[in-house]
């Protein structure tokens, strides 16, 4: 049947522009014989196009199921026009163009056509470790300015050959591609060791060569260096840990397909859509660790992998298979990203450089994601997301600056609806990681062209982050901490009502001074009221409480009344320190996790963030695994003055008797992750009788906690409650910034869209 023919006009919103969204667009619209155009305009890509009804109905249909990696469409709309004749399709340039895109694109990964290139001996650009086109290469970590373009950027090092620049006006795959560059132009491959330094071919052989036989090198990325080795040698990773001076915390590893990761690890469908997107995140994955050095898991029961997203990890992943690639920096420093640094490195325990002299301006680790509960969530922001926006449900009066918190820091600049996170940044307490913030802010302030008028910080009067916020000179807004934790889950879920919020953390400065971190609020038009919390009590000996569990653990034994759990005398001391109100009053779930794990003698030090919950998870699974039943305990609720506490003394109390009384830790383990969980359903549901709120917003970093996620979750969705977690931004602290930069526009005044 011969259809008449019709004329359409699209409008596609999003992060569509500095992607290789046109050539896509002219591919589908020749690919279903439709007749047309499509430009840049401003911030959106339009497409007219002329044909039959069918054909207009799947080209609309393939534009949003197959746009390319690193494009997100979040409005296509139609209109129709009319008729229009066209002989054939074209890709307008438009004069918006020079102006730049207002969306500034992440770093790229390798595309399925230039991997083809890559691999085809005919093709100039075989083996080419630096292959790119408009679709893929390296976008955020090089650019200096805007607009996007090549002088612009860390390509202008490099003079485009003869051929290169034959193709850089010739329209398709490579037309204006900044990156553009072959074997004859641009970075070349360099490897440098105490001895010899080569180039090109010989360089990457050598690199080869050097860990095929168990040595570690620094290899230069997209967002700064990696530390790599192979994981099947545990020589190897001993020396690769010495020179990252890391004992515990479990390696990424990069493997050439999700195939060869599922020799090692479980990955659901889920999880291998996650290993595929964008990004190439880490992806966190349950391991029994078989098959590989156990020095690479260590006691995690997840192991980082991840996908190469450069031509050079691939070929390096197809000349060697599975490697461990870890950021390049010792603990709590920023990654490194200059040549200079990496080759002044003199440690015994690095043996060669692989790198070239494109510049890297913007530092940016891996980012790590997982699956919980069935749900994408990221745990750490980084390379392939940022400057991505996050789309809010308000569109801001007056631009933000939201200065995030100290531990997992990572600002946001909010500019209309358009809230940019930063990468994940360190500890602020880390004097370069402070200075590498600074310099972040600054230069994602001058990429955007966006002038600050309003700073958001948290009420800690302590934190860097604060004072840097106050430092601006703009009117500044204090948010709490647990409340920005909550305000980040409705923000990116773009939920306006008053919701129920469960946050739950290590620390958080409380509105009365107290460490808070066992947190309910209700949380209403950009304000909040705590409505429950663990119940108070004094933690003696400060940050190093946070650090040392077991001292942590003896302020919970006294408070419950119990004899030195410990049996190593510092009782006493703990004693008199919180008689003299020299210890600090704490609602933290983060730190009954803690004081749980040292009762249990399951770990005792936290040597990173999380360790003594993360092996206190671990028992749980296992008893979970091995069908072993919970053992009962219980949190006791108590109300008082309009206010719901959540005893945790006499819990901790309970688990102190258990593991007295020998019984099975992995029970206890299971009981008291079982318990928590139970304990926010029944307070849930008692706001929700005081209240009539029906929705339930979980975040903290305690939440990285799976297994009670995932049964939180389940129990609340089970009691009716419509529950939403962070899944764009971190639960933990890195997630914040988000947060307090939502509670600031609503607090300017900012109307719902
Ligand atoms: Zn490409
Ligand atoms: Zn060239």
């Amino acid at each position: 049947m011969n259809e008449k023919l019709k004329t359409r006009e699209f409008h596609i919103y999003g992060l569509v522009q500095g992607v290789g969204f046109r050539p896509f667009v002219a591919f589908l619209a020749k690919k279903h014989a439709l007749g047309g155009w499509v430009r840049n305009a401003g911030g959106i890509v339009t497409v007219r196009v002329t044909g039959e009804e069918g054909a207009l109905v799947s080209f609309a249909q393939d534009v949003q199921k197959q746009a390319p990696a690193g494009s997100r469409i979040t409005k296509l709309t139609q209109s129709e026009l009319p008729i229009e004749k066209f002989g054939g399709f074209r890709i307008e340039k438009s004069s918006m163009e020079e102006e730049g895109a207002s969306v500034i694109p992440p770093d790229l990964p390798l595309c399925e056509d230039c991997k083809k290139e890559l691999y085809d001996p005919a093709d100039r650009r075989f083996k080419n470790p630096f292959i790119s086109c408009v679709a893929c290469g390296p976008r955020y970590s090089i650019m200096d300015a805007l607009p996007y373009d090549r002088q612009r950027t860390a390509m202008d090092a490099f003079v485009m050959c003869g051929a290169c620049a034959l193709e850089y006006r010739a329209g398709g795959r490579r037309d204006f591609a900044q990156t553009i560059s072959c074997n004859g132009c641009g970075p070349q491959l360099i490897f440098k060791d105490k001895e010899t330094k080569l180039i090109k071919e010989a360089a990457f052989e050598k690199a080869v060569r050097v860990l095929k036989s168990g040595g570690v090198l620094a290899i230069k990325g997209i967002g700064g260096y990696h530390f790599a080795c192979s994981p099947f040698n545990a020589n190897a990773v001993r020396r690769l840990r010495e020179l990252k001076q890391r004992d515990k915390k479990p390696f990424a590893v990069m493997f050439k397909s999700a195939k060869e990761i599922g020799k090692y690890c479980g990955v659901l469908p889920a999880e291998e859509e996650l290993l595929r997107s964008a990004p190439r995140p880490i992806v966190l994955l349950p391991c029994s660790g078989e098959g590989l050095a156990p020095e690479v898991c260590a006691e995690s029961r997840y192991l980082g992998a991840f996908l190469p997203y450069t031509p050079l990890q691939e070929l390096l992943m197809d000349a060697l298979g599975p490697l461990v690639m870890t950021s390049a920096n010792s603990t709590d420093q920023p990654i490194l990203k200059d040549d200079a640094d990496v080759l002044a490195i003199r440690s015994g325990f690095l043996d060669g450089v692989l790198y070239n002299t494109r510049r890297i301006n913007v530092r940016q680790d891996d980012p790590v994601m997982r699956v919980a509960a069935g749900k994408k969530q990221v745990i750490r922001r980084g390379r392939g997301m940022v400057p991505l926006p996050v789309l809010l449900p308000v569109c801001t009066e007056k631009t933000v600056f939201a200065a995030g918190s100290d531990m997992k820091a990572a600002f946001c600049l909010l500019a209309g609806d358009r809230a940019y996170m930063s990468q994940h940044l360190g500890d602020m307490e880390n004097a370069d990681a402070f200075d590498n913030y600074r310099e972040n802010a600054r230069h994602m302030q001058n990429l955007l062209s966006v002038r600050l008028e309003t700073a958001a910080c948290d009420l800690h009067p302590d934190y860097f982050s604060t004072r840097y916020a106050q430092s601006l000179g703009l009117p500044v807004i204090r948010v709490q901490h647990h409340h920005a934790h909550i305000a980040s889950v409705c923000a990116e879920h773009g939920i306006m009502e008053d919701v129920i919020g469960v946050a739950f953390d290590g620390t958080g400065y409380g509105e009365d001074g107290a460490v808070w971190g066992g947190e309910f609020l209700v949380c209403r038009e950009g304000g909040y009221e705590r409505a429950a919390h663990l119940e108070y009590l004094p933690i003696a000996g400060g940050d190093r409480a946070a650090k040392d569990a077991k001292l942590c653990a003896l302020s919970y034994g006294i408070a419950a009344k119990k004899d030195d759990p410990s049996g190593d005398g510092r009782m006493g001391v703990v004693r008199a320190a919180a008689r003299s109100g020299a210890a600090q009053v704490s609602s933290s779930m983060g730190r009954l996790f803690d004081a749980v794990s040292a009762l249990l003698g399951v770990k005792e030090v936290n040597s990173f963030e999380g360790e003594c919950a993360i092996a206190l998870e671990n028992l749980a699974w296992r008893a979970l695994e091995a069908g072993t039943d919970p053992y009962p305990l219980r949190f006791e609720l108590r109300e008082a003055d309009g206010m719901i506490f959540a005893g945790q003394v006499k819990l901790a109390g309970e688990v102190m008797d258990a593991a007295r009384e020998g019984a099975d830790k992995s029970a206890v383990a299971l009981g008291f992750h079982r318990a928590a969980a139970r304990m926010v359903k029944e307070v849930c549901c008692l706001l929700r009788e005081q209240t009539g709120i029906r929705i339930a917003a979980l975040s903290g970093g305690v939440f990285a906690n799976r297994l009670l996620l995932e049964d939180v979750i389940a129990r609340l969705e089970k009691s009716g409650f419509d529950v939403y977690v962070n899944e764009q931004v971190p639960m933990n602290d890195g997630g914040t910034a988000l947060g307090q930069a939502f509670i600031a526009a609503i607090k300017n005044g900012s109307k719902g869209k």
